[in-house]
Order: C-alpha cells, then sequence, then structure tokens
C-alpha cells in the first residue's frame, strides 16, 4: 500500500505562511493533481511531501509509515521536476538505468526495467543515443522513463511537460496517464494547467494562497464548485458572477426572477458560458453582446448582463451581432449561488 497521508501541513519562510495547515490524503494507485496559480504553494507542497523541504508543522505518512523526518532516498519515491535533469554524458540507457544501479540492481534485471520503461515511453529506438541528439520532447520522456524505472510505489511530478510544445505535451499526457495507470501507481502531479490536471487526474486538489480550496473529481470541481475562486479558475471561459441581491428567497435580473438559496442577501449568480442557452422567445437573464468571437466549433460572446462582465456560448451557427440583447436561459440546477461575504457557494 502506498497512499499518502499529509497531515495538517504548514510551511513558513520567515514570517510569509507559504502552507497554511494543508491535509489531503491520496490513495493507493490514485493520480491527484495539485492545481493552482503561480505561488499557491503547489511545489512547495510537493517538495515537502519528498523531503526536500521541511516542514514547518504537520506530518507526512506514506503506505502508513511517518516519513517526516527522513531523507528523500529514504521515502522510496520517484520525482519527475520540471528542469528534468537528463544527464548528458550518459546514453539514455545509461540515463534510464541510473536509478536502478543505484538500488544495485543485477545486470539482467537492470536491461530488463530499462527496456520496459523505455518501450512505455517510446524511446526504445534510440537507447544508443546521447541526450544531445534527442529533441526536448524526448528527452523528456527519458526522464520520466527514468523515474518510472525503478518502479516506484509513489512518483511526484512538478510541471513535468511545460517544456513541450502543444502537441507533445497532448500526446505526452494521453502516454502517462496510460501507463501511470497501468503501474497503478499513486501520483501527485503539479501543474497551473487545468486542461491537464483535468485530462489526467483522478482527483484535483485546486489550491490557492497556501490552502486547498477544493478536492473532488474534475467534473466536481467544474460543476459544483465550492468557491468564488474554483468555479473561476475551473473552465474555459471562466464561470461568469454576476453580483444580485436576493431578497426573500427570490433574485431579480431583467424581467425574470430565479428563486435563489435563503440565508443571504448579498450573492453572486455563478453561470457557466456554455450553461447558458440563448431563449428563442426573448424571455430571460437580458445580455448585451459586444462582441462575437467565431471559435469553430462554438461562438464567443463577450458583453454584459446586469452592466457586468460575462462570457456565454453559443453554437457555432447561431446568428448573433454584437450590439444585440439577447435573452439567456439555463437549467437552475446548474447555476452556482456564491454568498459574497464569504465566496463560498451556498444552497
Ligand atoms: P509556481 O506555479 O509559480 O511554481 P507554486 O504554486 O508552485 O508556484 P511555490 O513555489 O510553492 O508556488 O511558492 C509558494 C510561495 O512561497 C510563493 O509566494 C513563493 O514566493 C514562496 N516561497 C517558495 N520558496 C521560498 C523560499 N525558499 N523562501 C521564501 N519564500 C519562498
Amino acid at each position: 500500500m502506498a497512499d499518502i497521508v499529509i497531515d495538517h501541513v504548514v510551511k513558513d519562510f520567515g514570517t510569509f505562511q507559504a502552507l497554511q495547515d494543508v491535509s489531503l490524503v491520496v490513495e493507493d494507485g490514485e493520480f491527484v493533481a495539485l492545481l493552482g496559480p503561480s505561488g499557491c504553494g503547489k511545489t512547495t507542497l510537493l517538495r515537502i511531501i519528498a523531503g526536500l523541504e521541511t516542514q514547518t508543522a504537520g506530518r507526512v505518512v506514506i503506505g502508513g509509515r511517518d516519513v517526516s523526518g527522513l531523507t528523500p532516498r529514504k521515502r522510496g519515491l520517484a520525482m519527475v521536476f520540471q528542469n528534468y535533469a537528463v544527464f548528458p554524458h550518459m546514453t539514455v540507457f545509461e540515463n534510464v538505468a541510473f536509478g536502478l544501479r543505484m538500488q544495485k540492481a543485477s545486470t539482467a534485471d537492470v536491461k530488463r526495467k530499462v527496456e520496459r520503461a523505455a518501450a512505455l515511453l517510446h524511446i526504445d529506438s534510440y537507447l544508443d543515443r546521447y541526450p544531445a541528439k534527442l529533441s526536448g520532447g524526448q528527452r523528456q520522456r527519458v526522464a520520466v522513463a527514468r523515474a518510472l524505472a525503478v518502479e516506484p510505489a509513489v512518483l511526484l511530478m512538478d510541471e513535468p511537460l511545460s517544456n513541450l510544445d502543444a502537441l507533445l505535451r497532448l500526446e505526452m499526457r494521453t502516454e502517462l496517464k496510460a501507463v501511470l495507470r497501468e503501474a497503478g501507481t499513486t501520483t501527485i502531479y503539479v501543474t497551473h494547467d487545468q486542461t491537464e490536471a483535468m485530462g489526467l487526474a483522478d482527483r484535483i486538489a485546486v489550491m490557492y494562497g497556501g490552502k486547498i480550496e477544493q478536492i473532488g473529481s474534475p467534473l466536481e470541481i467544474y460543476a459544483t464548485p465550492a468557491t468564488r475562486f474554483v468555479g473561476g479558475f475551473i473552465g474555459s471561459p471562466p464561470m461568469n458572477f454576476i453580483k444580485v441581491r436576493c431578497e426573500q428567497g427570490i433574485v431579480r435580473i431583467g424581467n425574470i426572477t430565479l428563486p435563489c438559496p435563503a440565508g443571504c442577501e448579498d450573492m453572486e449568480l455563478g453561470l457557466r458560458g456554455e450553461d447558458a442557452m440563448i431563449a428563442a422567445d426573448g424571455s430571460g437573464i437580458p445580455f448585451d453582446v459586444r462582441v462575437v468571437e467565431p471559435m469553430g466549433s462554438h461562438l464567443l460572446l463577450t458583453g454584459s448582463i446586469n452592466g457586468q462582465l460575462a462570457r456565454i456560448v453559443a453554437p457555432p451557427t447561431a446568428t448573433i451581432n454584437a450590439g444585440e440583447r439577447v435573452a439567456l436561459k439555463a437549467d437552475p440546477s446548474r447555476l452556482t449561488w456564491i454568498d459574497s461575504n464569504t465566496g463560498r457557494a451556498v444552497g
């Protein structure tokens, strides 16, 4: 079993608190992405799990063993970091074999495990080459193959695909997902790229300001954001937030009324651009279209609702012009209600 328990971890850098009481359980074989904007503490948390950084308070338990005081090597995990280091003076084979040699694996084992990892990452046809003769994507695969070759129970990755172009990123993402699922590796993966997190992870921990804002499956965090931050960070375009007043459980926007959760007056109505439909009968939330962008698969409409910026997604063939006012409808179950004072979802 290689579950990971992060138990009330705090990290102070002088007077600055980079992690504020972070707790998280990653199940054996699970893939969890740490997702959040620059500076939210993702890398710091990963480095604490790896043993490269010491927490100010709290514990890290891997496979039932408190590893808090152990050196990185004694934690029994593999890592792939952003600036992946492949050794330029070693062939691809020797690079991938590195961890196995450190473990003093037998020659036969080294050969078998290197060939298996190389085949999984599709680098088996250039095992004799030196890194200088490889593309960036191939070098990246070497770094990942080296981490996988030791058959780690736990794999930590920090933006391992960040240096690749879009197509290669997609290709590598797909391969990583397949390989790690097949191996049953417990994985924690740091990224600021929501597409990557959504595509790869069983669960995503969305981080902001040194805290976990929400943890859930990709669908959960997309469909039911726990906070305004999560709604605005996940999804493209980001969720729209319209300031409204809720009076006796009713919100009025334009000529329509919507039931809202009771308990607070100042609220924001969270509406995903792709959940809004343009009402043929003209009755709905009034949306003033300012710019129409044909994106191929859809139209992106930017404009305002009640004077507040909103972005709406419409079918590619819809005939909508800048300057028009349209009416929007949405399934009430798809709306998010945010308490303006706390920034948290209610209802
Ligand atoms: P990015 O996506 O930009 O890598 P991140 O979410 O990984 O960001 P961290 O690198 O974990 O963020 O940094 C979290 C915060 O802690 C930042 O404000 C950063 O400036 C601060 N920080 C990180 N390392 C140190 C350090 N050694 N000393 C002081 N402050 C630090």
